[in-house]
């Protein structure tokens, strides 16, 4: 999987991160906001009663995504959220960020159209988005909220998208298959995971989130595997053609060998013994190198038939023998 995100500054940040980060500079139209705010918290939000109050948490490990969950409450509520960070120092692993509402909390989730349930599940209380644009903010909320990306120069392409329950991830399966992306629904040992595996429909995902730079480099360095790719198949249909020619001319050398020593060319027809002796001349060409380099007028294919013919009277001598 690829690794989350490092601070901003510092070490390069991983195709996943920076994915992340350009997503979160889009400006959103209001609506698209409501939309992408309602998904982060449907992945990510938790409600907990502190003090006899109930406060929304939204949690991450992307700092980016931290930072759009913040602004796009403070822009759809007027809300000033605090943002919690805690170290995973037991697992050497990132910051997890929790963005928190501990004002008009159910205001924020009754205005995303969310009502928290038993065993911290979320219903949905009102249609999902219907405006094009919506539905895609909604993908891109998902994304950030719960995705991951492995960077396009690894072993293998994967797109995946964490959820906590088998429901959340056939919801998302079904928008992202509004989109003809047939994505995948495994269970892993901590909830579920929606995921892509062929190269062109993370494109195509990456597309309908509107991460266009990151979409940009996937394919650039998707091209050049291709073209490696390419150049490898060539090399080795080369290297078997020059298998088959050798094997071949090994073959010939045996056969004209053994007629030499037990007929002696001389008694062979003058076609056959013309091409013997041009095949003992030149013992490493192949069939168009010795078309090229008969005395005699010849083609590529009548030598072949000719090599054909010597290699079959020595079989049959031999076997008779
Ligand atoms: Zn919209």
């Amino acid at each position: 999987m690829a690794a989350a995100t490092g601070p901003e500054g510092g070490r390069s940040l991983s195709f996943a991160a920076q994915t992340k980060k350009e997503l979160t500079l889009i400006a959103d139209s209001p609506c698209c906001q409501r939309a992408e705010l309602q998904a982060m918290v449907l992945l990510n939000g938790h409600v907990l009663w502190l003090e006899g109050r109930p406060v929304l948490d939204v949690q991450t490990e992307n700092v980016a995504t931290a930072r759009r969950i913040y602004t796009l409450l403070r822009q759809q509520f007027q809300l000033h959220p605090e943002v919690l960070v805690r170290k995973k120092m037991r697992l050497k692993k990132n910051n997890v960020y929790a963005v928190r509402v501990s004002v008009r909390a159910e205001e924020v989730w009754q205005g995303l159209q969310l009502a928290p349930q038993p065993g911290g599940v979320w219903r949905l209380t009102g249609q999902p988005p219907r405006k094009r644009c919506c539905q895609r903010a909604a993908l891109r909320g998902a994304f950030l909220a719960a995705g991951s990306v492995n960077d396009p120069g690894s072993s293998s392409y994967h797109l995946e998208i964490s959820c906590g329950n088998a429901a959340l991830a056939e919801r998302l399966r079904k928008q992202m298959d509004a989109y003809g992306l047939h994505a995948k629904v495994i269970g892993r040992k901590r909830g579920y995971v929606v995921y892509l595996k062929e190269g062109e429909k993370i494109v195509e995902f990456l597309s309908v989130i509107g991460a266009h730079q990151a979409l940009l480099k996937f394919e650039d360095v998707r091209i050049m595997k291709g073209m490696r790719n390419q150049v490898n198949r060539l090399v080795n249909c080369e290297t078997a053609n020059m298998n088959k020619a050798i094997a071949a001319a090994v073959r010939q050398l045996s056969a004209i060998r053994w007629l030499d020593e037990h007929v002696g060319l001389v008694h062979l027809p003058t076609k056959l013994r013309e091409a013997a002796e041009l095949r003992l001349q030149y013992p490493d060409a192949n069939l168009q190198e010795l078309a090229a380099r008969a005395p005699f007028r010849v083609s590529k294919s009548g030598l072949n038939h000719r090599f054909r013919k010597l290699e079959d009277i020595a079989e049959r001598l031999r076997t008779r023998g």
